[in-house]
């Protein structure tokens, strides 16, 4: 059990939290997954699932990282999840995001207006902010971590991080990416992206051949050029352009999250099956599913911890 691979789903909204009951089986709570590699826990960022997330930081956990996104408000809304204050982690919770991420965290704790509590007392947290930009490679003790430049406005590229992680195991290598927040046809006022061809290539060659691919599928294509076009230049792709992506890449399965606020559970449901029949129409041979508050994916039970410290390589 200690040595579980876990993936877990705690926050599926994008934008804002939705509460109501008609949100409940999709989830209401924003960006907030974790992965337990046996005992190190990753969050993938912050949204207000990051408080139920926090159960996951259990006595078993030797070392804990905050992988964020971005910092936009629905990925770091972690006020009042206790463990970013405490835990009994003996160097803390260590943080990775980009520029924007490090300057949303000094911004939010400022300690005034915005949280009560400044980022200096969250002794939860290690002090260390692992600056990223996209395209890096991190070798850890638990996995290898590789990194990719988004585009996601108003910073354009590099306003969002991706994260792959390459899990060796007893059975061979394991790997997850999260993806969210990141837009391929067109920039802030509906302008045409011009880099569009490319930035798809980058992001095949990322997503090539993983065993889960967790990614931002806010918009349907039907939205994105019909009912709601003004969407476009807002920073998310469709759930087609996903599917497409994953299956030029024999991505293994999908799971789609940052759900749209305006999409109920019984929007959501009839959505899926409309992916899953647009999918199979495109020849897809991997599964699709939208990503459903309490989910948990096991990934395997032996991951090979390599000897040495938690973090080999910067
Ligand atoms: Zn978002
Ligand atoms: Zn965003």
């Amino acid at each position: 059990m200690e040595n579980n691979i876990e993936l877990k789903i705690w926050g599926t909204r994008g934008s804002v939290p939705c509460g109501s009951a008609e949100f409940m089986k999709f989830g209401g709570d924003t960006s907030s997954y974790t992965l337990q590699i046996g005992d190190v826990l990753r969050f993938l960022d912050a949204g207000t699932g990051i408080t139920r997330a926090s159960q996951k930081l259990t006595p078993e956990i030797n070392r804990a990282y905050l992988n964020l996104s971005h910092g936009h408000a629905d990925h770091l809304n972690m006020g009042c999840a206790g463990s970013m204050y405490f835990n009994n982690l003996e160097n803390g919770i260590y943080i990775t995001g980009n520029e924007n991420a490090k300057n949303s965290l000094d911004k939010f704790f400022d300690g005034k207006d915005l949280w009560p509590v400044p980022l200096s007392q969250l002794g939860g947290l290690n002090k260390s902010f692992h600056l990223l930009e996209g395209g890096e490679t991190v070798q850890y003790s638990d996995s290898e971590m590789q990194t990719l430049a988004n585009y996601h406005p108003p910073k354009g590229m590099g306003g969002s991080i991706g994260y792959r992680f390459n899990i060796p195991t007893a059975d061979g290598n394991v790997s997850v990416v999260y993806t969210t927040d990141m837009e391929f046809d067109y920039t802030p006022g509906g302008i045409v992206q011009p880099k569009s061809a490319e930035m798809k290539s980058a992001y095949v060659d990322f997503i090539r051949g993983a065993d889960i691919l967790l990614a931002d599928t806010q918009n349907t294509n039907e939205e994105y050029n019909v009912t709601t076009k003004f969407v476009r230049g807002f920073g998310h792709p469709t759930v087609e352009q996903i599917v497409d992506l994953a299956n030029e890449a024999d991505v293994k399965t999908i799971i789609g999250t940052h759900h749209s606020p305006s999409h109920n559970d019984e929007l959501m449901s009839s959505l899926e099956t409309h992916v899953r029949d647009y999918a199979t129409g495109e020849g897809f041979r991997g599964d699709f599913v939208y990503a459903r508050d309490g989910m948990t994916i096991s990934l395997g039970n032996t991951p090979l911890k390599r000897a040495g410290s938690y973090e080999l390589a910067a």
